[in-house]
């Protein structure tokens, strides 16, 4: 059932704008959302922003706020008790990377709901995050509930695109030079498909391991998938958290190095040289490297 609706979700992580790449800021209000900073981290200079609401989130020992905001100029909301699930959703991303790793930085997230781009579809759901290294984060969502599921599943659907959006806010501000590199959308998507699903199990992931994975993996490397990667990465994972993490700050940090050459090499003197080996058992066949 899930199968033909998820060709609807686009989940993303938009490239900093180069000019406001700005160095670390202490964790403390929200920006101001009518603001030049705000508006060119969203690419966006029409916004007429409201604040709806707000939450704080006491994270380890650092307290971040997260808000919901509207944009008056356009007419996209969100449907009832959706408000409370994005917060949640924040919420259960964050505490599961944070449990596992004591010393991850966070920082405030705003979520800023947005008009299904192009013609409006039924069952649009997506999100784009809108980052700039160590400050706060933006995530932008497009919601028209399928109205042939039900309501539930919608409301799930929502919470595991916020959960992997939230670890893209986590990604920049812990890894912002690995994860601005173009070539990283391998671990990027990986990563952040492995932290939705497990902040809400069994709704993705599960479902492509069984179904076509197989496949997929027989015909292309981890190198070469994107979210597919939630299988290697939970994998590695299933191992230990913290190699997830250490996979990522071993990832290339240059831009002069934004190469699959370079994240390949990268990845072979991270994992163990039995890895591949390992991994083939465990997933039939597939492949960690491109060149192997
Ligand atoms: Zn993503």
């Amino acid at each position: 059932m899930f199968q033909s609706l998820f060709l609807g979700v686009f989940l993303a992580a938009a490239q900093p704008a180069p000019a406001i790449l700005l160095p670390a800021q202490p964790v403390g209000e929200p920006m101001d959302c009518n603001g030049a900073v705000f508006k060119a981290q969203i690419f966006n200079d029409d916004i007429a922003c409201r604040e709806v609401s707000r939450s704080k989130l006491k994270i380890a020992d650092q307290t971040v706020t997260l808000r919901l905001l509207h944009d008056d100029d356009e007419d996209a909301t969100l449907p009832p008790g959706y408000a409370e699930a994005a917060y949640e959703a924040i919420a259960r991303s964050f505490e599961i990377v944070s449990r596992e790793r004591g010393d991850l930085k966070f920082h405030n997230v705003s979520i800023l709901p947005v008009e299904a781009y192009g013609q409006r579809r039924e069952a649009r759901m997506s999100g784009v995050t809108y980052w700039r290294g160590k400050a706060e984060c933006v995530i932008a969502l497009e919601v028209v509930t399928a109205s042939r599921i039900a309501p539930e599943d919608n409301l799930l659907m929502f919470k595991f695109i916020v959960a992997h959006e939230a670890f893209h806010c986590v990604q920049s501000w812990n890894w912002s030079h690995q994860m601005a590199l173009e070539t990283s959308a391998w671990w990027r998507e990986g990563s952040a498909d492995l932290v939705g699903m497990l902040a809400y199990p069994g709704f993705t992931a599960q479902s492509k391991v069984n179904q076509g994975f197989a496949e997929i993996a027989d015909a292309k490397s981890v190198l070469q998938m994107d979210y597919g990667n939630v299988v290697f990465f939970h994998w590695l994972w299933s191992q230990s958290p913290q190699k997830v993490f250490d996979l990522i700050a071993a990832m290339p940090r240059d831009k002069a190095y934004d190469s699959m050459a370079s994240q390949e090499a990268a990845l072979q003197a991270f994992l163990p040289k039995e890895a591949p080996a390992q991994y083939a058992a465990a997933y039939r066949g597939a492949r960690i490297y491109a060149t192997q």
